[in-house]
């Protein structure tokens, strides 16, 4: 997706204000010699961001306006090391509201609505970006936040709660107490928004089926607003991304080499309105892609990225292709045959890399033609053919924590 010659003059005052403002990106623009872009190629040559430059920033120095301008603070949830702050002007928080107010019209909600807001309250930026959003749009806020599924269920059969918004996770949680008191004919909900994790494509399955709702996936990130600069419409799981306050890369995480549509990396995000805290291609390390082509709703004007696959962490690099676990996992879930476990293991065999595959199955297919399919999907999907292995169901390691699935070797 081309950097527009608006967005590139908006980019352009971000820089004008950072270099004032004298804040840590302010200082590397200036080390660099950079006092604004004209041009794509001007853009491509500013240095990225990184979460390590925030926290370095603590606890204020982030903020790009003077401290009378700064209406509020958010923090992104550290548990390890330093926390990160956020400022934001009124503008930002207006501007906010704007894009939640925009996903939820996405997601074909109203201000007939009334709207039940699971995700926590305070430095956190989920529950208060789901209320500014309601508001603005003019539906009914309902402000539970999180826990308490006595009183969530009580309100949402009281209150008529017709959109849901929850991690996936306690999405299913309720789901589930919803059926096992029969109370499905006593809830109204028509609608479920949530965000902020990577739910499989089974939870998802059984959240819809369970309370029979849409199932919308919201984008964000505090570093970036909040929740909410994106959602997916009703084509598909992709999301829209409001590229009128982001700008939009796709970048090779290990050479930050911008990729074209289509292709799988790294977010790279730049605000290009925000005032307290303005960012230049900031790396998510969410794993997506730009979704090419025209969507069936018509918004062409907001690029799509697919479903969040995961961390740029997670990455292996084998034969000059990027590959990420979740490929791999998407491609092994269509083979009912299969069990869920797998094993990925990457060795360097006679001069080159070899990819080995372990999948279980039961006794009852033909391992050798299973065999074959496995390695013949696989290599549609990521361009190379792996060394598929079956085994007996049961014998690939299961561990009650995360479960280690990709086997490096190929340094040892
Ligand atoms: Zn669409």
């Amino acid at each position: 997706m081309k950097i527009s010659e608006q967005q590139l003059q908006q980019v352009d005052r971000q820089i004008k204000r950072l270099l004032k403002s004298n804040n840590f990106y302010g200082t590397r623009l200036r080390e660099a010699g950079i006092t604004g872009v004209t041009c794509e190629e001007d853009f491509y040559s500013l240095p990225f961001s990184e979460k390590q430059d925030l926290r370095d920033a603590y606890p204020l120095g982030l903020a790009a306006v003077p401290n009378k301008d700064i209406v509020r603070i958010h923090s992104s949830s550290g548990t390890t090391g330093t926390p990160v702050i956020i400022p934001y002007t009124q503008k930002d928080v207006d501007d906010w509201a704007i894009q939640f107010a925009r996903c939820y019209e996405y997601a074909g909600v109203t201000s007939d609505d009334r709207i039940q807001i699971t995700p926590g309250y305070g430095l956190w930026t989920a529950g208060i970006g789901f209320q500014a959003g309601a508001e603005r749009l003019g539906a009914m806020a309902i402000p539970m936040g999180p826990g308490n599924t006595e009183k969530q269920l009580q309100f949402m059969m009281d209150m008529e709660s017709t959109v849901l918004t929850a991690t996936a996770s306690y999405a299913l949680l309720l789901a589930e107490e919803i059926e096992k008191r029969g109370l499905k004919d006593k809830i109204h909900l028509k609608k479920l928004i949530t965000g902020s994790e990577r739910s499989g494509e089974k939870i998802r399955r059984r959240i819809i089926d369970s309370l029979g709702v849409e199932y919308y996936d919201i984008y964000g990130l505090t570093e970036v607003y909040g929740p909410g600069i994106g959602i997916n419409c009703d084509h598909g799981h992709a999301m829209h991304v409001w590229n009128d306050f982001v700008y939009l890369e796709i970048i090779d995480p290990d050479t930050g080499e911008v990729l074209p549509d289509g292709e799988w990396g790294e977010i790279v995000l730049t605000t290009l309105v925000k005032e307290g805290a303005p960012l230049i291609r900031f790396r998510t390390h969410d794993l997506s892609r730009i979704v090419p082509g025209p969507c069936g709703c018509g918004h062409d004007e907001h690029p799509r990225i697919d479903t969040i696959t995961g961390r740029s962490d997670d990455m292996m690099k084998i034969h000059g292709v990027n590959v990420f676990p979740a490929q791999i996992e998407e491609i092994l879930a269509s083979f009912p045959e299969l069990s869920s476990e797998y094993q990925i293991r990457l060795s360097h065999l006679e001069g080159r890399d070899t990819m080995r595959i372990y999948v279980e199955t039961d006794g009852t297919v033909d391992w050798e033609d299973l065999r074959m399919r496995v390695a013949r999907r696989v290599k549609h999907g990521i361009g190379f053919t792996p060394l598929v292995k079956i085994v007996e169901l049961g014998v690939l390691p299961r561990s009650e924590k995360k479960t280690k699935r990709v086997y490096d070797e190929r340094y040892d």
